[in-house]
C-alpha cells in the first residue's frame, strides 16, 4: 500500500519525544511533541505546519525555541495544539525574548488548547510583538482537532497527573478511479468523478443519483463498485507519558484502535512497575498490552528511561512479547475480557 505518512522519531526511541510525520509528495509535515530538535537539519523541519504537543514537561516542549528561531522570518502560520495551559506556556517562552525588530515579519503562531468539551484558540503575531490575542470563539470538541483534506487528527486527554494529550493521525480513504473500468462502462472522465468520490467519502446512500453525463444519472453504489478502488488510509497513533489506569487504558484503546503504527511510550520495565505508576508512566509490558487490545498492526515503543542504558533490548522484547500475547499478563484489556470502566 502506498502510504502518505513517513513517520520518524527525530531523536530515536531513546531521546526526547519528537515524532515527525512527513507527508509524502506534499512538502508538508506534522510534528508530534516538541522535545529537543537542535540536531535535526533545518530542511527536515521546514515543512512542519502544525505541532501537536502532549504536555509541556520540558522533554516534550524544549524544542519550541528552536522551531521559532527557524520560522521567525517566514511568511507563514505555525499551528500548535495541546492541552489547556499551552497558550500560557507559549506566552511565557515568548516573554523571555525582546521583540522590537519583528514589526515587518508576517509570522504568526496559532495555539489551540484542547479541553474536555471545547477548543480555544489564541494568536501570537510577530508584527504585534507576539502579544496574545484570542482567536474566534471556543469551538465544541468531539474528538477531532483537525480535519484536513488529506488526513484528520484526533486527540484524547490522558491522566499524567496533569493532562497528557494522545493523538491519532488518520489518512483519509484513498479512492482511485480504474481507467479500464471507466472505458469499459463507456464513460468519460470529468468533474463528476470528484462529485462521486465526495459522495462516497460522505457515506451517501447507495441509490444517490450521480450525473455521469448531461441528463445521464446512475446510482452511486453501482458506479463505486464498478469504477473505484477503495483503500483505507494509514493510521498512526501516538501515546506518551500516561498512567496505566482503567480510564486511560480505555481512552488509549479507543484512540489507537486498528492503527497501522502505534507509537507508545515505554519508559520502564515491568520489574519497576511500582515506580512507573508512581511517576504516571507506562511499562513496556503495559504498552504491549495496549497495542494488543487496540489491535494495532505494528508497535513502536520509545521514550525509554536512561536508567536502562545497555538494556534497551529488554524493553523492546518485553513490549513485543506482551503485544504478541506470549504469557500475556494484562488479559483484562482484551476485547470481550473484563469490561473497562
Ligand atoms: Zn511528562
Ligand atoms: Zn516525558
Amino acid at each position: 500500500m502506498k502510504t502518505t505518512f513517513r513517520p520518524r522519531l527525530l531523536n530515536g526511541p531513546t531521546g526526547d519525544p519528537a515524532l515527525l510525520l512527513a507527508l509524502r509528495w506534499q512538502g508538508r509535515a506534522l510534528l508530534l511533541d516538541l522535545g529537543r530538535i537542535d540536531r535535526t537539519p533545518a530542511a527536515v523541519l521546514l515543512p512542519i505546519e502544525a505541532v501537536f504537543v502532549s504536555h509541556a514537561h520540558m522533554d516534550h516542549f524544549m524544542g519550541f525555541d528552536q522551531l521559532l528561531r527557524l520560522f521567525l522570518a517566514r511568511d507563514m502560520t505555525l499551528r500548535l495544539y495541546g492541552p489547556q495551559g499551552l497558550a500560557d506556556c507559549v506566552a511565557g517562552k515568548l516573554a523571555g525574548y525582546t521583540w522590537n525588530l519583528t514589526d515587518e515579519y508576517a509570522f504568526v503562531l496559532e495555539v489551540t488548547e484542547i479541553s474536555a468539551r471545547e477548543t480555544v484558540r489564541w494568536r501570537f503575531a510577530a508584527r504585534r510583538r507576539f502579544a496574545r490575542e484570542p482567536l474566534g470563539s471556543p469551538m465544541p470538541f468531539g474528538g477531532t482537532v483537525l480535519a484536513d483534506p488529506i488526513f484528520t487528527v484526533e486527540a484524547a486527554p490522558l491522566d499524567h497527573k496533569i493532562v497528557s494529550m494522545a493523538y491519532a493521525v488518520t489518512e483519509r480513504t484513498h479512492l482511485n478511479v480504474r481507467a479500464d473500468a471507466l472505458a469499459a462502462a463507456g464513460l468519460r472522465a470529468g468533474p463528476w468523478l470528484n462529485a462521486l468520490k465526495r459522495a462516497v467519502r460522505a457515506g451517501a446512500d447507495a441509490d444517490t443519483p450521480v450525473e455521469v453525463a448531461p441528463g445521464n444519472r446512475r446510482p452511486l453504489a453501482a458506479l463505486r463498485d464498478a469504477l473505484l478502488t477503495v483503500t483505507p488510509g494509514q493510521k498512526v497513533a501516538y501515546v506518551v507519558d500516561t498512567l496505566f489506569s482503567p480510564s486511560n487504558a480505555a481512552a488509549i484503546v479507543r484512540l489507537a484502535a486498528g492503527a497501522d503504527l502505534f507509537f507508545c511510550e515505554a519508559p520502564f520495565l515491568e520489574e519497576d512497575l511500582e515506580q512507573a505508576s508512581r511517576r504516571y508512566h507506562l511499562t513496556a509490558r503495559q504498552a504491549g498490552a495496549l497495542a494488543r487490545a487496540a489491535r494495532v498492526r505494528r508497535l513502536q515503543v520509545f521514550h525509554f528511561s536512561p536508567r536502562y542504558e545497555g538494556r534497551y533490548g529488554d524493553i523492546l522484547a518485553e513490549a513485543e512479547a506482551e503485544f504478541a500475547g506470549v504469557d500475556a499478563r494484562y488479559v483484562e484489556l482484551e476485547p470481550g475480557g473484563a469490561a473497562l470502566p
